[in-house]
């Protein structure tokens, strides 16, 4: 980073519509899609690997924008009723979530890892320290402070770091794969280059740096934020992707938001869907970290988050 040519700043320059060439794919390698990882089979012989993720922003980031009365409230009720509600959903069906917290989300709910650690086989994740946008940030000594912050929050909650890493808004800034591998991050979930875990490449080499892909239409919020449609159309849309990744023999990555899909009629369409998933068999429903240790056999003997091969 520090012999950096490109003018300071966080976000990623675009380049002219008449660019040569080289600049072109310049432009594009600073974070794309390196070898596929899914395993042969899932872990004693499964055929999908499920992973439930759930993005615990709450008041943040409103909070650091307009922070109304009213619109603060919707994220509170995240705290107070769609997360238990969310929590009681997974556990009735025995499933692991992994939750991506903002660390800042825990000085207005200092119970809320205690709470997710508490009920169940979860996992907690990164989700920035005030849900910050990456690319909006003023440099690259900006971002590493806000992670290290929210690594030591979340770590001195939890008892232990955190291994992986979602990029609010799914966002990053042109420093944030750098500064992931800088911290020793075993994987990251906020990028699309494929439906199933990759490692991320960057100016054409391998990085070490896993990616369990997400995608807008496996996600509650862009559904629901500015609709207020039946629940049953996402959650089918959700069944069909889970069920065209069992076929696959891949993975499906869903990111819900407690104070969106923690509303009654959400969770119970979340609960038929949990119902559908446990009634196929070889679903294997784990963590996205236990995802990550039963990775392709061959990254087993190289530490992963390490030195590029
Ligand atoms: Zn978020």
């Amino acid at each position: 980073v520090g012999t950096d040519p490109r003018p300071p700043g966080n976000d990623s320059p675009g380049i002219p519509v008449d660019a040569s060439d080289e600049q072109i794919v310049a432009a594009a390698a600073s974070v794309r899609a390196g070898r596929v990882l899914t395993p042969p089979s899932w872990k004693d012989g499964a055929r999908v690997a499920v992973c439930i993720t759930l993005d615990v922003d709450n008041e943040f980031p409103r909070l650091n924008g307009n922070a109304r009365p009213v619109s603060l409230s919707w994220g509170e009720y995240g705290a107070t009723t769609g997360l238990p509600r969310i929590l009681r959903t997974l556990a009735r069906h025995r499933v692991p979530g992994t939750f991506f917290i903002p660390g800042a989300t825990t000085v207005l709910h200092p119970g809320v890892v205690d709470e997710v650690l508490g009920s169940g086989a979860h996992e907690i994740g990164l989700h920035g320290w005030s849900h910050e946008y990456l690319p909006a940030l003023r440099d690259a000594e900006q971002e590493r402070e806000l992670l290290l912050r929210s690594i030591d929050r979340l770590t001195e909650l939890a008892g232990t770091k955190p291994a992986g890493f979602r990029a609010p808004f799914w966002e990053f800034g042109r420093h944030t794969l750098d500064l992931l591998r800088e911290a020793d991050l075993r994987y990251d979930s906020s990028l699309m280059a494929m439906d199933q875990p990759y490692e991320i490449a960057a100016g054409g080499r391998p990085t070490g740096m896993i990616e369990l892909p997400v995608h807008w239409a496996l996600d509650d919020g862009p559904y629901f934020m500015s609709d207020v449609g039946d629940p049953d159309v996402p959650f089918e849309v959700f069944r069909r992707e889970f069920d065209l990744a069992y076929d696959e023999g891949t993975i499906f990555v869903l990111t819900l938001h407690p104070m969106i899909s923690g509303l009654r009629s959400r969770a119970a369409a979340l609960d038929r869907l949990l119902e559908h998933i446990r009634s196929r068999p070889g679903v294997w429903c784990a963590s996205m970290s236990d995802v990550v240790d039963h990775l392709s056999p061959e990254r087993s003997d190289s530490r992963i988050g390490g030195a590029p091969r």
